[in-house]
């Protein structure tokens, strides 16, 4: 696997401080090998690759990680995001049915992808119906209202009077019923053929511009792989369509067609159907496909674990250093202030502090426009200034706040703040517990 092949990369490259365009180079054939391997069409591999690269020149170099585990990351952030980055929620229409139109080739598992999406809506307080428009394949109707059945929707199907033989008539009639019966949902699924076709197209075309769908998806197949690419941009060009849904995951595909797809298209993937089973479907989960491509879970792991360490490291020692000194200055005050933002979650750095638990809701209304304005105020100060607080006298306090745009009241709040928290700390230090967090503006 990528994982065992650059473990050896990875030996090479540990170490050393910065990363080389050889190093780069080195883990870029690493990864340009397991895209291939998991069927992603060359020319995505190759512009993939290339992106890749150039990126990871321009990085500063982490604290947390070596260097190729970096180029492992940035790796896996441009495959979630090309990917789709966040999955994409379907789109509803504003009145009416919302309207979803399936286009694929035969056996892509449109049939089957249409009840599971119609439960899948069901769950979700949906009414969904399904419309069976494809009247080429003898069982194609059938096949669907079993289905259909199996999921407890209904399905509507061309009787004689409203289009045997005629898809786009049936389509049409289909959207009608629909608003009388109130459904909120129609699924409309459509014939495909073995290989892309003219007739088919047209036909796929015909279908959309009579419902005028709210979403087209196109269905394909994760195991036909490098193929996925000229089918891809077959049915674009000659439906259109607004999303992918990928079938068939629950096979040993490492989901190539994923990215080519979404690659050449622009389009993001919505779903994922992985199994025979009318449940074996969910939203599509880009950062779960980047894993299974890259087929390196393990390695993913551990560089998030890398940096989050880091990341505990570098709030330990600020804690050790806020606790145990005397010369805690507006620079170190600011520094805390500047780590709890990168962090993120002030709760999440909070929880790792002893005894902090209790002060998590407090924490978690924090604003954090609180942290701009006190960074504002401490980088309007001299150095001489932040070292030693008590040299802030009042013609200063008011240069102080006029520089950073602040109020006097501003100011007065955030020097009184960093004296208490001095104090706390060092009552802390010397073993006297959590009084409270003056430290914390709230
Ligand atoms: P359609 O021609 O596009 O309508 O495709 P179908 O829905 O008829 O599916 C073709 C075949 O693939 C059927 O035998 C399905 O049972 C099977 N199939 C569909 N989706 C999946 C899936 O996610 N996993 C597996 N293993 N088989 C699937
Ligand atoms: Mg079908």
């Amino acid at each position: 696997t990528l994982s065992d092949r650059l473990a050896d990369t990875f030996k090479s490259l540990k170490g050393k401080g910065r990363l080389s365009d050889a190093d780069i180079d080195a883990t870029a054939r690493e990864i340009r090998i397991a895209l291939l391997e998991a069927d992603v069409a060359l020319p995505v591999v190759k512009e993939f690759v290339g992106a890749v690269k150039e990126r990871a020149r321009g990085e500063e170099v982490s604290g947390a990680l070596n260097p190729a585990q970096q180029v492992i990351k940035i790796v896996n952030e441009e495959l979630v995001s090309i990917l789709g980055g966040e999955t994409r929620r379907l789109r509803y229409a504003k009145s009416g049915p919302t309207v979803i139109l399936l286009a694929g080739l035969q056996g892509a598992g449109k049939t089957t992808l249409a009840a599971k999406l119609a439960l899948w809506l069901k769950d979700q307080d949906k009414s969904p119906m399904l419309v069976a428009c494809d009247l080429q394949r003898p069982n194609a109707v059938n096949q669907l209202q079993v289905n259909g059945e199996r999921v407890g929707v209904p399905v509507f199907a061309p009787e004689p009077g409203n289009g045997v033989g005629d898809p786009v008539g049936v389509a049409r009639a289909s959207i009608e019923e629909a608003r009388r019966r109130l459904h909120d949902v129609v699924i409309v699924d459509t014939a495909g053929r073995l290989g892309v076709d003219a007739e088919l197209m047209r036909q796929a075309s015909d279908i959309r511009d009579a419902v005028q769908p709210d979403e087209v998806l196109f269905v394909v197949d994760a195991m036909i792989g490098q193929d996925a690419v000229s089918t891809a941009l077959a049915f674009q060009e000659g439906v259109g369509y607004d999303g992918v849904v990928l079938t068939k995951l629950d096979g040993d595909a490492r989901g190539g067609a994923a990215l080519s797809v979404a690659s050449v298209t622009g389009k993001p993937v919505m779903f994922a159907s992985a199994g025979e089973k009318m449940t074996d479907f969910d939203l599509f989960h880009p950062d779960r496909m980047a894993s299974r491509i890259l087929d390196m879970g393990d390695m993913l792991t551990l560089i998030e674990q890398a940096e989050k360490s880091f990341d505990q490291d570098q709030a330990l020692k600020a804690a050790e250093k806020l606790a145990g000194t005397g010369d805690f200055t507006l620079d170190d005050f600011l520094g805390q202030m500047q780590q709890i933002r990168k962090l993120g979650s002030l709760s999440k750095i909070m929880g790792m502090l002893p005894g902090m638990g209790q002060f998590r809701d407090q924490l978690d209304n924090f604003d954090e426009r609180e942290i701009d304005r006190i960074q504002a105020i401490i980088q309007s100060m001299t150095p001489g200034e932040r070292d030693n607080p008590k040299l802030i006298d009042g013609s200063r306090r008011l240069r102080i706040s006029r520089g950073s745009g602040t109020q006097v009241s501003d100011v007065n709040t955030l020097v009184d703040r960093f004296f208490e928290a001095k104090k706390m700390m060092q009552q802390m230090a010397k073993g006297g517990g959590m009084p409270g967090m003056p430290g914390m503006p709230g």
